[in-house]
């Protein structure tokens, strides 16, 4: 029954602890465990670190893959919690050096509206007054209560997770009175503009779902997190924010083994015993934490008999959110000659979010995108005289799943020549004639290297049936198994990520001082 007959021969070692993936999911796992001192196995597929966290050269431009601003780092008298995280490991300030993002973001409307929203609670404020003077008392409101759910997530913080829900609906009611709404709904207790309201939304991007659907806590966060700490990148991008947290990991004592793809978890009596990788080798342990999304460890990797039905249903209820399209560009121009004068470009064909995130359930041309323009923020990033741009946008990864292959570069094509349409439209018209070279991913590029579910980037999606307090948590359907990543705790995004396996080590820990495996 529950037995699983290996061949010994194969045992390679035993480790009390294993972490499958290197994502940051896995990474800010691995790194909790070393910092308290766990003897701990990291296992990843790839010959590099990070999942999405990574970076490609094609020609003479080495390109971010994922990341366009890092929320939660801060500055060094106001220091984020990531920030003191990766200060603990050793990677800040000696291994790794972040630039600051100066502005929030620049939204580029079709109609001609163009305008540049500053970071910091105050300019933001005074700017969003300015644009909306009609707006003023509702837009003062709407900042007292993202103070007020900003002190609220501290107290949560400051009980590690365990807080009284009693007096959280006293002291910090704003928490628990937005979570059940849309942002939609949280609008209306504010404002009437809908310009306003396409403004303050523009990083719907960033969780995946529009304001009809998007949960308001998740959102409202999001947003208070960046007014108060800022956005920062990482100089050498998001590759050396990963190699810099394996090499702190590994002057801990930390063993990664790297081309090692995992193909089962291991279980005796009922209880995780270690893992086999496809190769044939066996790593024994008593405790697994898997970055693998849920359903692939849950469906894939463990001998069905021990999974409960009701985690199979708890895995499977959420809807799973959308995935990305890219399209990597090197231009043979300044950016100060192309006209991008902002880090993070938000281009939008419409006001209204809800039936732009329509085209993300169409292979088509998007209506909202993304342009990162590096070198504004970081000019080394690629050689001197020359711009790496990416414009990002969303795609449900189901519609890629049925295309034939025939098919699949020339809608690859088309979409991506939409989006250079769309910057050519509204930022910069000669965009074109300075590209060097230009690469697209669809969802089926994000799935084939991540192996996330439909090219999922940030899991199941944030809606209010799936928010924060109800996603899916750390501990997995038989002892001794952990699951984190984007499709647990607080979603996706780099910071949440890294969070959610600190989260999943803790669980992990509690239960070992308990005598729970
Ligand atoms: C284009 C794009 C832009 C983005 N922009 C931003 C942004 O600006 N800001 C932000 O905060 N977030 C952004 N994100 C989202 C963010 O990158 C993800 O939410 C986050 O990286 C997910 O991390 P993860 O650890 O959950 O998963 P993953 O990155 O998928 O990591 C999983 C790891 O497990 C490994 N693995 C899988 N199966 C196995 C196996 N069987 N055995 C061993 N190893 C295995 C994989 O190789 C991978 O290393 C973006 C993502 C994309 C794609």
């Amino acid at each position: 029954m529950d037995v699983i007959n290996y061949d010994e021969s194969r045992v390679i070692s035993t480790f009390p602890v294993i972490v499958i993936g290197a994502g940051l999911g896995g990474l800010g796992a691995a790194c909790q465990l070393i910092l308290r001192g766990e003897k701990v196995l990291l296992l990843e597929k790839h010959n590099v670190p990070g999942g999405f966290a990574t970076s490609f050269v094609r020609g003479r431009f080495e390109f971010e893959g994922a990341l366009h601003e890092l929320s939660d780092i801060g500055t060094e008298h106001n220091r984020g919690s990531l920030y003191r995280f990766l200060e603990r490991l050793g990677v800040v300030p000696e291994k790794l050096k972040f630039t600051q993002v100066p502005e929030f973001y620049r939204s580029v409307f079709s109609d001609g509206f163009d305008v540049t929203i500053p970071l910091g609670l105050e300019g933001y404020t005074e700017k969003m007054i300015e644009l909306f003077p009609s707006e003023k008392q509702g837009i003062e409101k709407f900042i007292a209560m993202c103070k007020a759910v900003l002190e609220g997530i501290k107290y949560i913080a400051s009980k590690g997770g365990k807080f009284s829900p009693a007096e959280m609906l006293k002291e910090h009611p704003w928490i628990p009175r937005i979570s059940g709404l849309t942002l939609s709904e949280l609008y209306k207790k504010f404002f009437k503009d809908e310009k306003l309201k396409a403004l303050i939304s523009q990083l719907w991007g960033y969780i995946g779902l529009p304001p009809d659907r998007t949960n308001a806590y998740t959102y409202i966060a999001m947003l208070i997190f960046y007014l108060e700490w800022g956005a920062a990148y990482p100089i050498g991008r998001s590759h050396s924010l990963t190699t810099a947290m394996i090499e702190s990991f590994e002057e801990r004592g930390g063993e990664i083994r790297y081309n090692s793809l995992v193909d089962q978890i291991l279980v005796k009596d009922g209880k995780v015993s270690g893992v086999k990788l496809l190769n044939g080798d066996i790593y024994l342990s008593k405790a697994v934490i898997s970055n693998v999304n849920p359903i692939c460890t849950t469906m894939k990797m463990l001998p069905q008999e021990d999974v409960p039905d009701s985690y199979k249903k708890k895995i499977f209820a959420p809807e799973i959110g959308p995935s990305g399209f890219s399209v990597y560009i090197g231009l043979n121009a300044s950016y100060k000659e192309l006209g991008f004068t902002a880090h993070e470009t938000f281009i939008n064909d419409l006001y209204d979010a809800n039936k732009a995130f329509e085209n993300f359930t169409k292979l088509e041309t998007p209506k909202y995108m993304v342009a990162a323009c590096y070198n504004h923020i970081y000019e080394e990033i690629s050689p001197p005289g020359t711009t790496q741009i990416v414009l990002t946008t969303l795609q449900m990864g189901k519609l890629w799943q049925n295309i034939a292959p025939d098919q699949y570069f020339n809608l690859k094509d088309k979409i991506a020549d939409g989006m250079v349409s769309l910057v050519e439209n509204t930022i910069c018209p000669e965009f074109r004639d300075y590209i060097e070279v230009a690469e697209a991913a669809t969802p089926l590029t994000y799935y084939r290297y991540s192996k996330n579910l439909e090219g999922a980037i940030y899991g199941t999606t944030q809606d209010v049936t799936n928010g924060p307090l109800l996603r899916l948590k750390s501990r997995g359907p038989i002892p001794g198994l952990y699951q984190v990543g984007a499709w647990t705790n607080f979603g996706g995004g780099f910071s949440t990520t890294i969070l959610s396996g600190r989260i999943g080590a803790g669980v992990y820990l509690s239960d070992k001082i308990k005598g729970r495996i």
